[in-house]
């Protein structure tokens, strides 16, 4: 895999790393090491810090021995970026691949770009997360089924803040409420897949069936056609935002910058 875009380099990152709880000696690190290792609480690599033996303090009877040198929380352990399939991150080497194309097969730059990944809004972070990382539906297993389900309710819930936002009517009862929903999800799932492969999965005549009206209520100047053209410019002003910081980092990185 190459560094061709942040969606790229979002969906290799978490196909190829996690976060977990680390444990074991974790002192002893190197400070190339302790790069790929995650403060609990904001989240950030490359901050967290063991305290000599015998200092930290204590809560609620547990010891918290690490400490973020961003967000200054305690921390009984730092979370600990892994490679899938057993060997650490810090194990990896960076590598090139051809073409002046970097590899992301290097934990530091997994862990630079999972940093700010991690630190976006919560609503571009599970936006991202529900557009860029992920099995296609067919291989999902029962958890990530869950997961990708709840990504997408809590996404529907934004949108209808958003339209609600934009000054858009109330919808008038319960029928229509519902199409409504089936309005959003239906233009939540077609961004999803053209941000994911550049096709479409429905389309304007696709949704407008779905919902048992005409096409031509789909014209902006029209109560559906409103609400269409409303959800499709919130997304994509969420997609940008959603991706703006992982560029930034993702160009650094491909310019050679592992520095903080
Ligand atoms: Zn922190």
């Amino acid at each position: 895999m190459k560094f061709r875009s942040a969606k790229q380099v979002w969906a290799e990152v978490y196909e190829g790393f996690y976060l977990s709880v680390g444990w074991g000696d974790m002192g002893a690190g190197t400070d190339q090491v302790a790069r790929t290792y995650h403060c609990p609480f904001c989240r950030q690599s490359g901050f967290m810090r063991a305290l000599p033996a015998g200092q930290g303090v204590l809560v609620l009877g547990v010891r918290m021995r690490w400490r973020c040198g961003a967000c200054y929380e305690y921390a009984q352990r730092p979370l600990l970026l892994k490679r899938r399939g057993s060997i650490t991150a810090s194990q990896t080497r960076m590598a090139r691949a051809g073409a002046g194309d970097y590899a992301v097969v290097d934990g530091l730059q997994a862990a630079r770009v999972m940093s700010a990944i991690e630190q976006l809004p919560e609503h571009c972070y599970t936006w991202g997360m529900w557009v860029y990382t992920g099995l296609s539906l067919a291989d999902l297993d029962k958890y990530e089924l869950d997961v990708f389900g709840q990504r997408r309710l809590a996404m529907l819930g934004w949108l209808a803040r958003e339209l609600d936002g934009a000054g858009l009517p109330d919808v008038a009862d319960d029928e229509e409420a519902e199409l409504e929903q089936t309005l959003l999800f239906a233009v939540l799932d077609d961004a999803r897949q053209r941000e994911r492969c550049g096709r479409r999965l429905h389309s304007k005549t696709d949704i407008a069936s779905a919902l048992g009206v005409d096409r031509r209520c789909f014209d902006a100047r029209y109560k559906w056609g409103k609400r269409y053209a409303a959800a499709v410019v919130a997304l994509e002003r969420l997609t940008a935002e959603t991706l703006g910081p992982v560029s930034a980092v993702v160009e650094g990185l491909r310019r050679g910058g592992l520095a903080a």
